[in-house]
C-alpha cells in the first residue's frame, strides 16, 4: 500500500508512534524516526523495523527547536531523497491543575507538542508542494476536544493542533496535500500507565476498555494511504466512545 512512499514519524521509537512505524513498515514505506533522547534506542527500533525489507534511519532532534527540525528535515531528504508522509506523534503530558501548574510546564508542552507540529509542517511542506503530493496525520487527543482537568498545557495544545491541522488542510488542499488529525482516548503507553484515576476514566468508556496503539496505527495507516485521498481536515477520535 505505501510502496515507494518515504514516512517521517516523530516520537517513532516506542509507543504509538512505533506501532505506527511498524504498520507503515509492514506496508512497505521507507521509515525515518526522530526522538530526542538516547539515538541508541531509536537505532534499536528502526532496526526492528528492517526485518521488513525496508529502509529505516534514527534521528536525534527535539522536534520543539525550530532550527534543529529544519537541519533534519534537510538531512532526511538527503539520506532518502524525499518525504511523502509526516506523522507528527511526538508528545508530553506534564500535569496540574491550574493553580499549581509552572509557567516552564506550559511552555514545554505547547512547545513539544504544538510547536513541534508547525516546525515539522513548514520544513515538510516545500518538499509536498513540489510534489503535488503529501499525507500529514497529526495526533490530537480527545482532551483536545473535552478538556481535561488537570492538563490545561496538555488539552491547549492538542485543540490548538486542531486549529492547525483544519488550517493546513485548507492551505495545501489543492495541491494534492491532505492532513488530518487523529484524537486518541485512553491508549496503553507509557504515557498512561501510571495515569491518576485511570480505572475510573476507563469506567467512563463505553467500550470499558483502554486502546491499544494498534488501535492508532490503523487509523493512521489508513490516512497515509492513496484509500483516503479524498479526506481532509478531519479529526477522527480513537477512544472507543469515550469523547462522542
Ligand atoms: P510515549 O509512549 O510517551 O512516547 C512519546 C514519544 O515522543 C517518545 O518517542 C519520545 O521520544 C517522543 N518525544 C517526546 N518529546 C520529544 C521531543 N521534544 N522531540 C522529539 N520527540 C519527543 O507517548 P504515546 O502514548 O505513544 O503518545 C504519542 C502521541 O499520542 C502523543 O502526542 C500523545 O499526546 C498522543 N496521545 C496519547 C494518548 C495515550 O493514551 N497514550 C492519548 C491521546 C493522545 P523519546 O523516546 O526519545 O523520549
Amino acid at each position: 500500500m505505501l510502496k515507494g512512499k518515504v514516512a517521517v514519524i516523530t516520537g517513532g521509537s516506542r509507543g504509538i508512534g512505533f506501532t505506527v512505524a511498524q504498520k507503515m513498515a509492514e506496508n512497505h514505506a521507507d521509515i525515518a524516526l526522530i526522538d530526542v533522547g538516547n539515538i541508541e534506542n531509536t537505532q534499536a527500533s528502526c532496526d526492528m523495523l528492517k526485518v521488513f525489507g525496508v529502509n529505516a534511519r534514527p534521528y536525534q532532534c527535539d522536534v520543539s527547536d525550530f532550527t534543529a527540525v529544519k537541519a533534519t528535515v534537510a538531512q532526511i531528504v538527503k539520506d532518502f531523497g524525499t518525504i511523502d508522509i509526516l506523522v507528527n506523534n511526538a508528545g508530553i503530558t506534564r500535569d496540574s491543575l491550574i493553580f499549581s501548574m509552572s509557567e516552564e510546564n506550559w511552555d514545554a508542552v505547547i512547545n513539544i507538542n504544538l510547536k513541534s507540529v508547525f516546525n515539522m509542517t513548514k520544513h515538510c511542506s516545500p518538499i509536498f508542494l513540489k510534489k503535488h503530493y503529501g499525507k500529514i496525520i497529526n495526533v490530537s487527543s480527545i482532551a483536545g476536544l473535552m478538556g481535561n482537568a488537570g492538563q490545561v498545557n496538555y488539552s491547549a495544545s492538542k485543540a490548538g493542533i486542531i486549529g492547525v491541522t483544519k488550517t493546513i488542510a485548507r492551505e495545501l488542499g489543492a495541491r494534492g496535500i491532505c492532513c488530518n488529525a487523529v484524537a486518541p482516548g485512553v491508549i496503553d503507553t507509557d504515557m498512561t500507565k501510571d495515569l491518576p484515576g485511570r480505572d475510573k476514566l476507563i469506567e467512563s468508556v463505553p467500550m470499558k476498555k483502554a486502546g491499544k496503539p494498534e488501535d492508532v496505527a490503523n487509523l493512521v495507516l489508513f490516512l497515509a494511504s492513496p484509500v483516503s485521498d479524498y479526506i481532509t481536515g478531519e479529526v477522527i477520535r480513537v477512544d472507543g466512545g469515550m469523547a462522542m
